[in-house]
Parts: C-alpha cells; structure tokens; sequence
C-alpha cells in the first residue's frame, strides 16, 4: 500500500484543499485520511458521509480511590506535571494535567491509585464520492496526538485493504504528530507558498523530514502573488535537490470551490490543469495508472 502525506511548516498555505483535490483526482484508488487531529477539517471539502464514530483513548490518567487513601501526599511529591491536588481532606488528580505516567500509582503506599483508560478524542470512519474517509480530532485540552495520527494511519490501512494508496492530509508544524504522519510514508509533499515566514517554516519542515528519510516534493501553492518569493523558494528547493511537483496560481476557482465545500478540481480551471497534470506524473512515478 502506497502512502503519500501532504504537509506544511505552517497552517493557512491552503494544505488541506490540495489535499482534497489531490484526493479526488484520485478517486476510487484512494483512502483519504485527516491526520491534522487538532483542526480536522477535510471532511468539508470533501463531504463524506460518516459510517462510524468511536473513542479514542489516549495514555491512561490516574485515579484516587479516596476510601483507601491516608493523605501522605507522596503522590502530590513524586508528580512530576503537578497534576496532584492536596484539598482539605482529599487528593484529586486533574486528568487534563496527568501525563499517565503511572508513577503516582507505583509510589503510593496504600494502593490507592489505578491507572483508567482516558477517552481524549474520537475517529470517525466513511466514505466520500471518492473513497474510503477517515478523521479523527482531540477533545479541547487534550494531548496524545501523535499517537491519535498514527492510530489513524493504521485504521486507514485496515478499512480498504484492497485500496492502493492511502493520502494523508498531515497536521501544520514539525512536532509530534508531523512526524507521526510523514514517518513510513512513500512521498511527502510540502505544500508552501511565497514569503520569507513560508520559505523559514518550510526548511525546518525539510529538516525533520530528512532526517525521516522522507522522499520530498514541493508544491508552491499561490505561486503567482509575490514572484519574488516564489523565486526564492524554486532557489531553496533546487539547493535541496527538492523536485517542485506544481506551481499554483491565485484562482478564483478555488475560493468559490471552497465556499462551496468542494474540491476545486471538480470545476475546470488553471489551478485544475496544472494539479491534474501534477497528480498524473505522480501516478506515473507511483506506478498507479
Ligand atoms: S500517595 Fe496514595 S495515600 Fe498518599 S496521598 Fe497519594 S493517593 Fe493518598
Ligand atoms: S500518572 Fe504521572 S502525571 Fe498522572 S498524576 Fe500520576 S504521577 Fe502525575
């Protein structure tokens, strides 16, 4: 199974719409998965319809049985995360604090503490006009979300084995949960766009995703607003030996297409032609066609 992940050193490059228009050039050979768990927000441009929605447990939080516990506050010393608070005459664990480390519950002299499984968000599985979908977003508060993307990414292998590829539409930024959802993929695209902020996010990005090993491709996204910058950038990715896949314009295609919910691509215009040329050369390349 082919997996491909569309990512961006920072949010608001229009990641997610090429991620949906990509998705439905592929239509039919694609599972599409949302791993920007903490703003997932594919499903409005793609509109599937949702066949499932589950909990999702996080690490464990701790638990303070109160009957058994004497008040020796060894577990409120050994928190590391401060999650522990002394009340008159209780404990009580803040679960949005713990970590689930579970070293309260090794030190407490009493056994007065278990470690509970702790529902910190929810998946939701369906199916689009293009495909077999899959989302997942976090509770407000709530960490663990790398390891919510690479539930996500495992769930999306199981739900259409006979399915090629899976595209999975990665969260903004170089933290966990990126590398959480570029890590094992066969090629990662960088989505960007032109400006010095873009072109700054967008070498750390290509740091950690060397340091992956990832295969890179780059779409400069907005290409024709400031040609200077994306002057710069065809420089940077040259310099990075980073193939460019397309360039896209400013096209009022595509905000109409995404005040519409939809993908741009079901409309024709220059952003359509260029991307659908990308994607064919990417079939190519994946052997796909
Ligand atoms: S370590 Fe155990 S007994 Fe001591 S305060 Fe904490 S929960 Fe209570
Ligand atoms: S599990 Fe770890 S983080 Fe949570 S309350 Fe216990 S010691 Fe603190």
């Amino acid at each position: 199974m082919i997996q491909i992940a569309v990512v961006s050193g920072k949010g608001g490059t229009g990641k997610t719409v090429i991620t949906g228009a990509i998705g439905s050039l592929l239509s039919g050979r694609v599972v599409m998965a949302d791993c920007d768990v903490d703003a997932a927000n594919l499903a409005l441009i793609i509109q599937p319809d949702i066949d499932t929605t589950e909990p999702f447990f996080g690490m464990d939080r701790a638990r303070i049985d109160t009957s058994l516990c004497n008040l020796c506050e060894t577990c409120i010393e050994s928190c590391r995360f401060d999650a522990i608070t002394r009340h008159e005459d209780y404990v009580q664990v803040d679960p949005l604090q713990c970590e689930g480390c579970g070293v309260c519950e090794y030190v407490c002299p009493s056994h007065a503490i278990t470690m509970v499984p702790h529902t910190c968000g929810e998946i939701r599985t369906g199916h689009s006009r293009y495909g077999p979908f899959i989302d997942g977003s976090l509770f407000p508060g709530n960490g663990n979300s790398g390891l919510m993307v690479h539930d996500i990414r495992k769930r999306a292998r199981e739900i259409a084995p006979d399915i090629p590829l899976i595209l999975v539409d990665g969260p903004p930024g170089i933290g966990c949960p990126l590398i959480s959802a570029v890590t094992g993929c066969d090629i990662v695209i960088l989505v960007t766009e032109p400006g010095s902020s873009g072109r700054h996010d967008l070498g750390r990005l290509v740091t950690v995703c060397r340091s992956l090993r990832s295969r890179m491709m780059m779409i400069i996204n907005k290409a024709d607003l400031v040609p200077k910058g994306t002057l710069a950038l065809q420089e940077s990715a040259k310099e990075w030996d980073i193939p460019i896949l397309c360039e896209i314009p400013l096209d009022p295609g595509i905000t109409e297409a995404t005040r519409n919910c939809e993908p741009f691509t079901r409309k024709k215009s220059q952003a359509t032609v260029i991307l659908k040329k990308a994607v064919d050369h990417l079939k190519q390349d994946l052997d796909l066609t």
